[in-house]
C-alpha cells in the first residue's frame, strides 16, 4: 500500500493548475490571442538585465567546481553574508550570516519552517484569503490550519484572530503583498496582531511564532511601507524569495531570515536546518544562490504590473464589479456578482475569460486575477468582462 494521502494530492491539481491547463487547451482550439488566460502568478516582465549579466559573469569567471557543487547545507557563507549585510541596511535588523538558511522558494521556506516549528496537533493560523498551498505544507506534519476571516476591506478581523488563538496555537502566517488579494497590511494591523500574540504568549507560557511569507516585498504601487516583521516581534521568521522581485520563479531561490532577537533563536534556526535536510533539500541551487547575493536589491520593471492594475481595476468598477483597490502584489480580488464563484467562472469561460474561483483561498463567493500579463491582453479582454457582467445582470 502506498501513501494515499499523497497519492490524493498527486492526483488532485490545484484549481489554479487546473484552469491553467484548460486555457492551454483552448489556446489550441481558438488560438492564444483569443484565450484571456488570468490563472497563474507567473511573473510577465523579464528578469533585470544585470541577472543575466551576473549569470554570465559567474558562468565565465568563477570557479566552475564550485560554482555548480554543493554548498554548506544553510547556503554559501559569503551570499548569507550579503544577505545579512543587506537587512541590515535596508531594515535596520540585525540579522546575522548565522540567522539565514538559503531555500529552494518561499515554498520550500514555508514547508521547512512548519516542519521546524510544529508538531502534530498544533495548529497554525492563516488569515483568510490565503495561498492554498499553507493547508498542504501544515497537514504533512500532521499541523492543523485555523483561518481567520478577513473584513469587508480584506485586511485581517483582529476579533476574529483573537477568538480563534488556543492553547495549541504554534504559529501564524501573514502574507503582505498578499496572494490572493493584492492588499497590504497596515502598519497598525501588525502592530495589532504583534501586541495580541504577545499578550497570548504571556497567558499560554509558550512561544508562538510568525512566519512571514513574502515574495511580494518589492511589488507594491503606491507609497506605502511594507513593515519588516523582525522590528516588530521577536518570535518571527520571514520566509523570502526572489521569484516575484527578480522575475525568476523557476529558478528556486529564496531564504529563510531568524530573527536573532527570539528566545530560543539557535534551536530554531537548528531545526530549520535539520527541517531541509529531513525534507531532502540538501542545499539551495548553488548559482542562483550567488547570483541573488549579487543582485540584492534589484526588481524587475514592475510598472507594467501598475499600469495593468490601474487599467483593470477601473474598468472592472466601471462594469459594476465589487473589488477593493490592490496595493500590491499582481492580483485583483473581485466578489462575484453570482454567489457561487465556481458558477461565475463556467460562465467566464464562454468569454475564454480563465478566472481563478477564491474558495481553495478561504473566500467562497470571490474569484482571484492574476494580472501579470500582457497589457494587451487586458486591453483586449475588457469586452469579455463587460458582457460577462451584464450576462451575470440579467
Ligand atoms: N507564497 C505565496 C503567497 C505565493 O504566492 C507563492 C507563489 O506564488 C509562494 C509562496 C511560493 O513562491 P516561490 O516561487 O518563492 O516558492
Amino acid at each position: 500500500m502506498i501513501n494515499e494521502a499523497m497519492k490524493e494530492l498527486g492526483n488532485k491539481r490545484s484549481i489554479i493548475r487546473e484552469i491553467f491547463e484548460y486555457s492551454k487547451q483552448r489556446e489550441k482550439i481558438v488560438g492564444k490571442e483569443n484565450v484571456f488566460n488570468f490563472s497563474i502568478g507567473n511573473p510577465s516582465v523579464p528578469a533585470p538585465e544585470i541577472v543575466n549579466k551576473t549569470i554570465a559573469d559567474l558562468a565565465h569567471n568563477f570557479n566552475s567546481i564550485e560554482l555548480h557543487g554543493y554548498t554548506s547545507a544553510q547556503g554559501d557563507i559569503e551570499v548569507r553574508s550579503a544577505i545579512s549585510q543587506y537587512i541590515k541596511n535596508q531594515y535596520g535588523a540585525d540579522v546575522s550570516a548565522s540567522h539565514i538558511y538559503m531555500t529552494t522558494g518561499a515554498a520550500a521556506g514555508l514547508a521547512i519552517s512548519f516542519k521546524a516549528l510544529c508538531v502534530n496537533d498544533d495548529e497554525m493560523i492563516i488569515f483568510a484569503p490565503y495561498f492554498p498551498e499553507y493547508r498542504v505544507f501544515a497537514s504533512v506534519n500532521g499541523v492543523k490550519t485555523v483561518s481567520v476571516n478577513p473584513l469587508e476591506n480584506l485586511q485581517p478581523d483582529l476579533e476574529d484572530f483573537k477568538a480563534k488563538i488556543s492553547p495549541k496555537t504554534k504559529a501564524v502566517v501573514i502574507n503582505s503583498p498578499n496572494n490572493p488579494s493584492g492588499v497590504i497590511y497596515t502598519q497598525e494591523t501588525i502592530k495589532d496582531i504583534c501586541s495580541i500574540l504577545t499578550q497570548k504568549q504571556k497567558e499560554y507560557g509558550h512561544p508562538i511564532y510568525i512566519i512571514s511569507d513574502e515574495p511580494y516585498r518589492e511589488l507594491v504601487y503606491e507609497d506605502i511601507n511594507v513593515p519588516y516583521i523582525l522590528n516588530y516581534y521577536n518570535n518571527a521568521l520571514i520566509c523570502y524569495s526572489f521569484s516575484k522581485s527578480l522575475s525568476i520563479p523557476g529558478e528556486r531561490i529564496g531564504y529563510i531570515a531568524v530573527n536573532p532577537n527570539m528566545e530560543n533563536c539557535n534551536d530554531v534556526y537548528a531545526a530549520v536546518c535539520g527541517a531541509g535536510r529531513a525534507l531532502g533539500y540538501v542545499c539551495a541551487p548553488s548559482l542562483f544562490q550567488r547570483v541573488a547575493a549579487k543582485c540584492l536589491g534589484e526588481v524587475a520593471d514592475t510598472s507594467i504590473y501598475k499600469t495593468n492594475r490601474d487599467l483593470l481595476y477601473n474598468a472592472l468598477k466601471e462594469y459594476g464589479y465589487d473589488c477593493v483597490y490592490p496595493d500590491g502584489a499582481f492580483y485583483l480580488f473581485v466578489k462575484t456578482p453570482i454567489a457561487d464563484a465556481g458558477q461565475f467562472c463556467e460562465k467566464a469561460k464562454k468569454y475564454e475569460l480563465m478566472l481563478v474561483p477564491a474558495d481553495s483561498f478561504g473566500a467562497p463567493g470571490y474569484v482571484r486575477i492574476a494580472y501579470c500579463v500582457t497589457t494587451q491582453q487586458i486591453e483586449r479582454s475588457l469586452p469579455a468582462f463587460k458582457k460577462l457582467a451584464q450576462e451575470c445582470r440579467q
